[in-house]
């Protein structure tokens, strides 16, 4: 049995939802997955703009977007269902949601105050539309499939907005609930990215959480595989808008995909992989537009590990665009101890995530998110030291379980960047990446330099494919 999520693009109009509901017909042939969808793709974003707007008492920017919000879904209704009374019914539940998300405009609005428990409640309305519209174009099809409340089963913290399952009550109600449905044939088509507190609160496990939810239930389901279906052909060698002969590979394992996904590959959220990993359950990532293209199987199955398309020393490239160095200076470093603690707990306290470091016995240099800089988080660092710091930079990340058993990989890197000014360099000593930080004008050079470095000489030798939209 399966798990398909359908991420936001492979649901977005009324041609990817077909699209998707023929690869689900596909799998229920063999047996009935779940499906785990996302919001159509730009939903999230606008409900999160719903809810700022009516936390400002915005009203009429509020009630707009959810227009909107709602048009786009009538107008999904129109185009994908034909007959009469299951149009009907689907207006109306249409409407009903659209209702209620105007209640929570007006209820926020009155307030003057937006909580993050409101702002979930907000965030889960494309879910909620998305799989409704879903299962009833199925079912116009005349397939055998159910519509689920995922908050009857997806019981979670109240940590609003980043909420954690609770695992052993998760586990049952799958099982009680869902896998009784899938046994007897019948699709289950659900929301990935939201839950419910005990109490009936609704929450969200963070954006892009729909991955999340589908290894989960993948999990919980013990199924033999989670398939991930986007816009793209598996996880790339790097980003093809950086470099045009990027290829998608074919299998990689856990630890890369999850190195990757935090150092800035946008394919999966690093999350996901957890409760993959826990179950040895193997995570395919591919395109609804090209279903027949291998995509990327993420696994650490020996077996799959050991055979001809697993292999290649450098596995992807990851970059992260718009980051800034910092670099703090203090003679006060010198043989001391507890100054780490200290700077970094000015970053800690700022809520700021360092990305990369380095560090001399004198000097201290990091990255940092250019959305997270501020200048007083800046004054506060010059009390260690004289601080200098560079913006428009991008942090580039090698990555490969094999690096760290072979010698000369950075004398590798490094010759081919012999015409690029490195800003920074780090890598950790059992590390399966190399990272530097380069100005972002020059990184699609670097990029494209270390591609060819390193995946040149592997074409024809089945660990990458050329991705189905290129050929
Ligand atoms: N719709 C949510 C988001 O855009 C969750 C997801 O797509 O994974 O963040
Ligand atoms: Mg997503």
């Amino acid at each position: 049995m399966a798990v398909m999520k359908f991420g936001g693009t492979s649901v977005g109009n009324a041609s990817a939802m077909r699209q998707a509901i023929a690869l689900v017909v596909r799998q229920q042939e063999k047996a009935a997955p779940l499906v785990v969808l996302s919001a159509c793709s730009g939903i999230t974003n606008k409900l999160v703009s719903i809810a700022d707007a009516a936390g400002r008492s915005a009203l009429d920017e509020a009630m707009a977007l959810a227009g909107q919000v709602r048009k786009h879904h009538l107008d999904l209704v129109d185009e994908l269902i034909k007959g009469e009374a299951l149009k009907k019914e689907l207006l109306a539940t249409i409407e009903q949601f659209s209702l209620r998300l105007e209640m929570l405009i007006k209820g926020v609005d009155i307030v003057g105050e937006l909580t993050e428990r409101s702002r979930d409640m907000f965030c889960s309305f494309g879910e909620l539309f998305s799989t409704t519209v879903f299962a009833a174009a199925m079912k116009e099809q005349g397939h055998d499939a159910e519509w689920l409340d995922v908050r009857t089963v997806m019981i979670t913290d109240d940590n609003f907005g980043f909420a954690r399952p609770i695992d052993e009550l998760c586990e049952e109600n799958t099982l009680s609930i869902i896998w009784p449905i899938l046994k007897r044939g019948t699709v289950v088509v659900t929301q990935g990215y939201i839950g419910s507190t005990k109490d009936g609160r609704t929450t969200t496990l963070g954006r892009g959480g729909s991955d999340f939810s589908a290894a989960l239930f993948g999990a919980w389901l013990n199924d033999d595989a989670i398939q991930i279906w986007t816009d793209v052909d598996g996880v790339m060698t790097c980003d093809p808008r950086l470099v045009p002969e990027a290829r998608s590979i074919r299998v990689m394992t856990f630890s890369e995909a999850a190195e990757l996904a935090y150092l800035g590959a946008k394919v999966l959220h690093p999350d996901t992989i957890a409760p993959a990993v826990q179950k040895n359950i193997p995570v395919y990532v591919l395109n609804s537009w090209h279903p027949d293209a291998k995509g990327t199987i993420i696994t650490n199955d020996p077996a799959r590990l050991s055979g001809k398309s697993y292999g290649g020393l450098v596995k992807s490239i990851a970059v992260k665009k718009e980051q800034c160095i910092i670099n703090v200076r203090s003679n006060r470093m010198l043989g001391r101890h507890g100054f780490m603690t200290e700077l970094f707990g000015v970053f800690s306290r700022y809520g700021i995530s360092v990305e990369m470091i380095s560090t001399s016995e004198v000097s201290v240099s990091l990255t940092v998110d250019e959305k997270s800089f501020s200048n007083e988080l800046i004054l506060e660092l010059k009390g260690f030291g004289e601080v200098d710091i560079e913006h428009h930079v991008a942090t580039v990340s090698v990555v490969g379980d094999n690096l760290r058993m072979s010698r000369g990989v950075a004398g590798r890197i490094f010759g081919a960047l012999k015409d690029v000014n490195l800003r920074m360099i780090s890598q950790g000593a059992s590390e399966i990446n190399v990272g530097f930080v380069v100005e972002e004008s020059e990184v699609a050079t670097a990029v494209s330099t270390l591609h060819r470095e390193f995946f040149s000489d592997l074409e024809g030798s089945g660990i990458f494919e050329v991705p189905a939209g290129s050929r």
